[in-house]
């Protein structure tokens, strides 16, 4: 939270997109709606994962010390790193599944359904997709046995470089750091109109998954994308984009009930 307060000022100082903002966004207050549900939401999958994982290794399998596969033997900062390139690793093919998958997409739509970019477009997601991601994340690696403070390091700095990500920043960068840091510029060709742009860098922390498993776009040989999902829109409001899977499963219910009959 503190850094979205922190982040909020420096797109008031020095902003990519000087026209938009927080304040001139109509949409914010729909965005507030999310941050609040995703901070429950993250907060519940991550006790969850974490705890039933923490259970399973201290109890189930206490001879064993869970299935072992983790290096203890690392310094902790090691383990750390350890953790964010393992969840990265696995928020990146979540991320790709969401895009490949109609059923996962009526979801993640509402994240990609909007105008322009900033800091609260970072949780502007489905609660129930943050559900299934903080749950697929943490509990493969609490199975494996990955200490729980590095997890907690990698959920605040999630929120943290989700923000910055989404960011209206005009950071001035040197290009080679695109490579290796999901900064602004490289997330903002994810949020493209143009589905093959969208369907690239997918990754959270930094786009090594990406380059590779062949899905990098360098933002440096692009010019800015224009925002948004073409032909694909959710309602303006939190309620309504929270009921849009529930609804297109509906409508796909009764499209396949009268093709029977
Ligand atoms: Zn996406």
């Amino acid at each position: 939270m503190g850094s979205i307060v922190i982040l909020a000022v420096f797109e008031r100082l020095d902003p990519l997109d000087r026209v938009q903002g927080l304040v001139a966004e109509r949409a914010t207050l729909h965005d507030l709606g999310h941050l609040a549900a995703n901070t429950a939401t993250g907060a519940i999958s991550a006790s969850l994962s974490i705890g039933s994982g923490w259970a399973v290794v201290h109890y189930v399998t206490p001879s064993s010390g869970g299935l072992a596969l983790w290096p203890t033997q690392l310094p902790w900062l090691a383990q750390c790193v350890l953790v964010l390139i393992a969840a990265d690793f696995l928020g990146y093919w979540i991320h790709r599944a969401e895009h490949r998958f109609p059923g996962l997409w009526a979801y993640h739509v509402v994240h990609h359904d909007i105008e322009c970019l900033h800091i609260l477009r970072g949780t502007r997601e489905h609660f129930v997709t943050n559900l299934i991601r903080g749950c697929l994340i943490s509990a493969p690696l609490v199975l494996l046995g990955a200490p729980i403070e590095a997890l907690f390091v990698y959920q605040t700095l999630i929120l943290t470089q989700g923000s910055i990500a989404h960011a209206n920043l005009a950071l001035r960068l040197p290009d080679g750091v695109h490579r290796w840091l999901v900064t602004p510029p490289v997330h903002r060709i994810h949020h493209s109109t143009a589905r093959e742009l969208s369907d690239s860098n997918f990754a959270t922390i930094s786009p090594l998954w990406d380059r590779i498993f062949g899905t990098w776009t360098d933002p440096t040989t692009q010019p800015p994308p224009q925002i948004g999902v073409d032909g694909d829109s959710v309602p303006d409001d939190f309620l309504g984009q929270l009921a849009v899977p529930f609804r297109r499963w509906q409508d796909l219910t009764r499209r396949q009930q009268s093709e029977r009959r």
